[in-house]
Order: structure tokens, then C-alpha cells, then sequence
């Protein structure tokens, strides 16, 4: 059996895993550990796993550390959302243990050096978010001169004046249902620009290798292009369930029909379409914070998340989101790559108190 711990259990990514244990779809994996913020739902569902059940805020990392200990997974799924992941990434790499990694914004944040902590005590880090477990697959069996990661263009792929959006029209996706804040990320583009980010670190590849195409069906997930031109890509209907129980369970350990398959018997259309950085400037934004180092990743994602925040509490309208952020980046920053935590913290700081001055 693999014993799993879930950090961010409540949420979209935790409940669609859990669902899916519930339903027998992961007979291998055995649930020892559940955590969350505050939601009261986790009583219920640990007690429902016959697991342990507790709330640990995710910057909290001596508790994390003692509760990973105390349940002895095998590998812990991180979807806890936003910045709070990181620390929790950091306490589960310094255990050693596998990770299958949701919240991606400990990889944008946490960055090289992240990454160099997990080589250092051990610790496999497989991506959960869809766009990176295709590629992770796909790199597994040919090699790529460029990876293209597909977008679905949220909810105002068509619409050309954003100035009056409203919450509720941001937060309604055409294809995906997730937890709010990447529900917005994914209306501005900002998710797709972190996912650069995300793969550029996890994959090795610079920024401007990789491309990003709109598809609306989000029926292919990423593609890769080998240096012959060809381009293979994974195809599912959109759920997040085989990301997580791929992640999870790893690959030839018995999943099966996890996701429906495609109705080739009905016939279905897929289409491509290049984006515009007018349309989309929090994606053209994040190029080029990938471009200008750490410290730029970290701002971009810090201060998006708390515009974000302040766009859903009523405070900044939908455009008020990339205004914060190209002014918190503007205001520029010292130093690059992070190399200790303590930097990551430093840039964090900075760009959480530059983008709270302007909400
Ligand atoms: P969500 O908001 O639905 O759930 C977040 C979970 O994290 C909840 O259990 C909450 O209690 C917990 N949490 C929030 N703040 C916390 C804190 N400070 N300390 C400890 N726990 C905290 O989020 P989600 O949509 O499930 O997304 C989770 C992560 O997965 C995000 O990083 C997101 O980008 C990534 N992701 C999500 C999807 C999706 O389909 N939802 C797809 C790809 C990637
Ligand atoms: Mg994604």
C-alpha cells in the first residue's frame, strides 16, 4: 500500500483525490493524513479515511515536520494553494519523502533552490498540475527542443474590454472547476504564466522554449516538439483526477479507467489559437519576470495573489489585478536566484509589502 498525506486536503484538488479513493479508483493507496486551513469539513473527511486530521497553516513548518513524522506517509500531495505551500513543500522535502506537487507556487517561488534542497535529502517532486504531468510523461519517453503548454483562455478568451468584469463572471471557467484563487489566475492568464514558470524550473527549459497556445476543448493537456519538429501530445477529458492519481500512484501500478474515454465514436473538434498580450498582459507580464530571475518570479506570484485576494474581497476591479502587479515589479529588485530561504522570504517580503501598499 502507499500511505498518502494530504496537505490542503479540503480544497479542490484534495476532495477530487479523496473522491476518488472514496470510489475505489486507488486501491493501492492507503489515506493516513489530512490537513487544512480552517475549513470544518476535515473532521469529516479524516474520520471518514480512518485518518489523522489535522489543522496546521501551511508556514507552520515544525508542526508539519512532526505531523509528517507522526503519520509516516510514503508520499505527501501539497494542495494547499498560494504562497503558504512553499513552507509545507520545504517541510515535506526535508523528510525525504516522494511529493506530488499541486501548488505550484512553491516552484515558482521556491525555485532552484527548492529544487536543490529536494536533490539534496531525496526527495521526488511529480507534478500534479495537468499541464506538467503530461509533459513529466511525455519527457519520459523522447527527448524536446520546445514544450507547449495549452490554455483553455478562461472565461474571457472572446472578450476584448476586461475593465468591467465582475466576480462572479471571473469565476465562472468554462471548462475546469477549481478552488477561486486559480480560478481567477486562470481568467487573467496569471496561471498560465506561472505554469511557464512551473515548467521552465521543473523541466530545464529557458522560458522562451516554451510556448503557450490557446485550446478551448482543454482536451490536450501539453505537447512537446523534438527537435525533428514533430510534436507529440496527452489527450484526456478535463479532470484532475488522473494528474493526481498518476502523481500518486506512480506509472504501471494499476490505475484503470480513471478518465472517460475521448468519444472518438462521436466525433469532437480541437482547435489551436495563439494568444495576444494585449488581450493577456499578466501572461506577457510573467515571461518576463521568468526572464529577469528569482526575485521577479517571486514578486509575480506574491503580488497576484494578493491582488487577487483583493479583487474577491471588492477592493481593486479585475484590471486592478495586473496594474499591482507590473508596479510591484517595476519597483525592480536587488538580487536574482534566491539561494537560501531566507532570500526567498527577503524578495517575498518586499513584494508583499509593495502590492499591499497599492490594494
Ligand atoms: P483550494 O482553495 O480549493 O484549496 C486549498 C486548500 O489549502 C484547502 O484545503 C485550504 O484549507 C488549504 N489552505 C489554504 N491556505 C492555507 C494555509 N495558509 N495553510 C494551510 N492550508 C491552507 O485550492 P485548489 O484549487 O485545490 O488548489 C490547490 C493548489 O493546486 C494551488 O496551488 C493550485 O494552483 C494547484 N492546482 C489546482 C488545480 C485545480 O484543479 N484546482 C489544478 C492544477 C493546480
Ligand atoms: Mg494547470
Amino acid at each position: 500500500m502507499i500511505r498518502l498525506l494530504i496537505l490542503g486536503a479540503t480544497g479542490s484538488i484534495g476532495t477530487t483525490c479523496l473522491e476518488a479513493i472514496r470510489n475505489g479508483l486507488a486501491p493501492m493507496v492507503e489515506v493516513v493524513g489530512l490537513t487544512a486551513a480552517s475549513s470544518p469539513a476535515l473532521p469529516r473527511l479524516s474520520s471518514g479515511f480512518s485518518a489523522k486530521g489535522r489543522y496546521i497553516d501551511g508556514s507552520d513548518r515544525e508542526a508539519l515536520s512532526a505531523f509528517i513524522d507522526e503519520t509516516d506517509p510514503d508520499i505527501i500531495l501539497n494542495a494547499i494553494s498560494g504562497a503558504a505551500g512553499l513552507p509545507a513543500t520545504l517541510a515535506a522535502i526535508e523528510s525525504g519523502r516522494s511529493i506530488a506537487l499541486a501548488n505550484k507556487e512553491s516552484v515558482v517561488m521556491g525555485g532552484r533552490f527548492m529544487l536543490s534542497e529536494a536533490r539534496k535529502h531525496g526527495s521526488r517532486i511529480i507534478p500534479v498540475d495537468s499541464e506538467h504531468s503530461a509533459i513529466y510523461h511525455l519527457l519520459r519517453g523522447h527527448s524536446a527542443r520546445r514544450l507547449i503548454i495549452t490554455a483553455s483562455g478562461g472565461p474571457f478568451r472572446d472578450r476584448e474590454d476586461t475593465s468591467g468584469v465582475t466576480i462572479e463572471e471571473a469565476l465562472h471557467h468554462p471548462t475546469w472547476k477549481m478552488g477561486r484563487k486559480i480560478t481567477i489566475d486562470s481568467a487573467t492568464l496569471a496561471n498560465k504564466g506561472l505554469e511557464v514558470m512551473e515548467a521552465s524550473l521543473l523541466f530545464g527549459f529557458p522560458s522562451d522554449s516554451i510556448r503557450v497556445v490557446i485550446h478551448p476543448q482543454s482536451v490536450v493537456h501539453s505537447m512537446i516538439e523534438t527537435a525533428e519538429g514533430g510534436v507529440y501530445a496527452l489527450m484526456s477529458p478535463p479532470d484532475m483526477t488522473l494528474p493526481i492519481l498518476s502523481a500518486i500512484a506512480g506509472e504501471g501500478q494499476g490505475l484503470e479507467d480513471i478518465v472517460r474515454p475521448l468519444p472518438f465514436d462521436e466525433g469532437f473538434s480541437l482547435s489551436f489559437q495563439p494568444w495576444s498580450p494585449e488581450r493577456f498582459p499578466m501572461l506577457a507580464l510573467a515571461y518576463e519576470a521568468a526572464a529577469a530571475g528569482g526575485s521577479y518570479r517571486i514578486a509575480y506570484s506574491r503580488a497576484d495573489e494578493i491582488a487577487v485576494g483583493a479583487f474577491l474581497d471588492g477592493r481593486i476591479p479585475f484590471n486592478g489585478i495586473r496594474d499591482v502587479v507590473k508596479e510591484v515589479l517595476d519597483g525592480g529588485f536587488s538580487f536574482h536566484e534566491p539561494e537560501s530561504y531566507e532570500e526567498v522570504q527577503e524578495a517575498d517580503r518586499i513584494a508583499a509589502e509593495r502590492a499591499y501598499r497599492l490594494c
